[in-house]
């Protein structure tokens, strides 16, 4: 490990999951199943929405908007590049998916939105999942006088020795 990057978005500590992969769901999510999931995030589930979450929930996952735009046309259906990138935006806002940031280029969408934290490979470009991090002993910012940490979003960016 070269690099200990933290991206620490600081909202509120809502608590860590050890071993957690993807909170309540068992994957592959049917398609009655990603309706009501997209239902129950006050999200109208479209054709081409339950289209784009039905690829994104056959797995857990982290896949960038290409990949997911990739994936969703060669499954035979008809969205445009510009429908995936708003869709993902709407998904991430209201929470069916995590959004990690790598870089401006570097937007990864996650299907596990329970808290965890990435290894983000830069030889690869690949993220995976890292579920021992002790975020207790990540250092904490003097936080101004009203505000609570919410969120912290830890990414080690590691490379081959
Ligand atoms: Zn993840």
């Amino acid at each position: 490990m070269t690099k200990l990057q933290i991206l620490a978005f600081f909202f509120q500590k809502v608590g860590y999951n050890k071993g957690m992969n993807t909170s309540e769901i068992a994957f592959p999510l049917q398609r009655s199943e990603v309706v009501s999931l997209l239902q129950q995030h006050k999200i109208s589930p479209t054709r081409q929405r339950v289209e784009i979450a039905e690829f994104l929930f056959q797995r857990p996952q982290h896949l960038s908007a290409e990949k997911i735009l990739e994936g969703v046309t060669s499954a035979g259906n008809r969205v445009s590049r510009a429908t995936v990138y708003n869709t993902m935006g709407l998904f991430a806002s209201k929470g069916v998916v995590r959004e990690v940031l790598i870089d401006r280029e570097r937007v990864f969408y996650d299907t596990n939105t329970a808290v965890h934290q990435h290894l983000y490979n830069v030889d690869t470009g690949e993220l995976v999942d890292v579920f021992d991090v002790d975020t207790s002993n990540v250092c904490l910012p003097e936080l101004p006088e009203g505000l609570r940490i919410i969120d912290t979003d830890i990414v080690y960016r590691v490379t081959s020795r």
